[in-house]
C-alpha cells in the first residue's frame, strides 16, 4: 500500500512527456471501455448538484470538492463515492451530469465509450432504474461526436437479490443503449461466487458482462469472475499478475481486461505507476484496454493514462495505436457497428505520425 495514495508520486512528477507527444495524444481518436458515469462528472456540474441539495455547507467550493477526492485507501474511496451519490436525487440531475460527461469526453476526442452507471445507489431517493437510464440517455444525446453505450453496475455491496433487480430493470432499457452489466463495489468484502445466478441470467437476457476483479482483492477474485461468473471482460485484473497460472489462463483464453493504472495508484492498489503490469500484459498479447475508471474523482484522463504508458512503460506511438485497436476489438458493439468504429478510429489521419 502506498503511503502517497492520492498524491502524485515522485516517479510521476519526474516523468517528462514531450510537448509533441502530448499534442499527439490529445489529437488521436480514443475509446474507453471502463469509466463510471458518476465518477466522470465534470466538477462544475457536480458542484451544481452539491449546491442544489445543501452540500455547500459541508464543502464550501469547487476546490474543496476536489480536495475531498483524495483517498487513504480503497475503502475510503468507496465511502467517498457513496457520499457523492447522495447529491444525485432527481432524474434531471442525471440528465445534467450525463450531458456534461458526454461533452467533456467528446472534447478530448474520445469517440466511443462503454460507461457504467449505478442505479441502485439512488433507489434510496425514490428513483426508478429505467427512468434514471432514460434521463441519462437524454443527457448523453445532447453531445455530438461521441457514442456512449451503457453498462449498469449491479453493485455487489447490495447483494444478489438487489443485483437481480438492477439486471431485470436494466434489460428493459436496450432502446437507451444498455448493452451489458458490470459488478463493482467492495470486491474484498463481496466475492463473486454468490452472484453466479445474476450473471447466468444476464447472458440469458442477451447482455454482455464484466466484473471488477483483481483490484481490491487478489487473484482468487479474478478466478471467481472467470469461473463462477463467466464474464466477457475483467475490470482491472491488476492483481492477476500475482498468479502465473491465472495469467497463463487469461492469455490462453484471450480474456479481455479493462486496465485502470492511475485509478489503481490513487486507491493504493499499486505503489507507483511503473509497478502496474500493463507492459507485461500488453507484451503477452492480452486483449487490453486502458481506461480512466473515475476520471473526475482521480484527476486523470485518457491522455494522462497514455502519457504514463509512454513515460513509465516505454510505449512507442505504434504500440499506443495497437492498444487502441485491441480496445476497439474488446468493445461490445455488434460486428457492423464495430467495423464502423474501426474505420472511424483507425482510419483517422491523426495517427499518421505513429
Ligand atoms: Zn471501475
Amino acid at each position: 500500500m502506498s503511503e502517497k495514495t492520492g498524491e502524485r508520486t515522485e516517479r510521476e512528477e519526474d516523468s517528462i512527456l514531450s510537448a509533441e507527444d502530448r499534442v499527439w495524444l490529445s489529437a488521436i481518436p480514443k475509446v474507453e471501455l471502463h469509466i463510471h458515469l458518476e465518477g466522470a462528472i465534470p466538477l462544475d456540474a457536480l458542484w451544481e448538484c452539491v449546491r442544489k441539495y445543501g452540500g455547500h455547507r459541508e464543502v464550501s467550493s469547487i476546490e474543496a470538492l476536489e480536495e475531498r477526492f483524495q483517498y487513504r485507501d480503497f475503502q475510503h474511496f468507496i465511502e467517498t463515492w457513496h457520499w457523492k451519490q447522495g447529491f444525485l436525487r432527481e432524474y434531471d440531475d442525471f440528465t445534467l451530469i450525463a450531458e456534461a460527461v458526454a461533452r467533456d469526453l467528446s472534447s478530448q476526442r474520445i469517440r466511443y465509450v462503454e460507461a457504467f452507471l449505478s442505479p441502485s445507489d439512488v433507489w434510496r431517493h425514490g428513483l426508478k432504474t429505467q427512468r434514471v437510464i432514460e434521463a441519462v440517455r437524454i443527457g448523453l444525446d445532447q453531445a455530438s461526436d461521441i457514442q456512449v453505450r451503457l453498462v449498469p453496475d449491479v453493485v455487489r455491496n447490495y447483494g444478489p437479490k438487489s443485483s437481480l433487480r438492477v439486471l431485470e430493470e436494466s434489460a428493459e432499457c436496450g432502446e437507451y443503449g444498455v448493452i451489458g452489466v458490470g459488478i463493482g463495489g467492495s470486491e474484498h468484502d463481496y466475492p463473486p461466487e454468490p452472484f453466479t445466478d445474476v450473471f447466468t441470467r444476464a447472458r440469458d437476457l442477451g447482455l454482455k458482462t464484466s466484473a471488477h476483479a483483481g483490484e481490491a482483492a487478489g487473484p482468487e477474485s479474478v478466478w471467481g469472475a472467470i469461473r463462477a461468473l463467466e464474464v466477457d471482460r475483467i475490470g482491472h485484473g491488476t492483481r492477476a499478475i500475482e498468479d502465473q497460472a491465472l495469467v497463463d489462463h487469461i492469455v490462453e483464453h484471450a480474456i479481455p481486461i479493462e486496465l485502470n493504472p492511475i485509478s489503481n495508484l490513487r486507491t493504493g492498489v499499486i505503489g507507483s505507476l511503473s509497478e502496474h503490469p500493463v507492459r507485461t500484459y500488453f507484451d503477452l498479447g492480452i486483449p487490453l484496454s486502458v481506461n480512466t475508471d473515475d476520471p473526475k474523482m482521480f484527476g486523470n484522463s485518457l491522455v494522462e493514462e497514455f502519457a504514463s504508458l509512454i513515460v513509465d512503460h516505454g510505449f512507442e506511438r505504434s504500440e499506443i495505436r495497437e492498444l487502441m485497436r485491441r480496445t476497439v476489438a474488446c468493445s461490445w458493439l455488434d460486428d457492423d457497428a464495430k467495423a464502423g468504429l474501426v474505420r472511424e478510429v483507425d482510419g483517422d489521419p491523426a495517427w499518421d505520425d505513429a
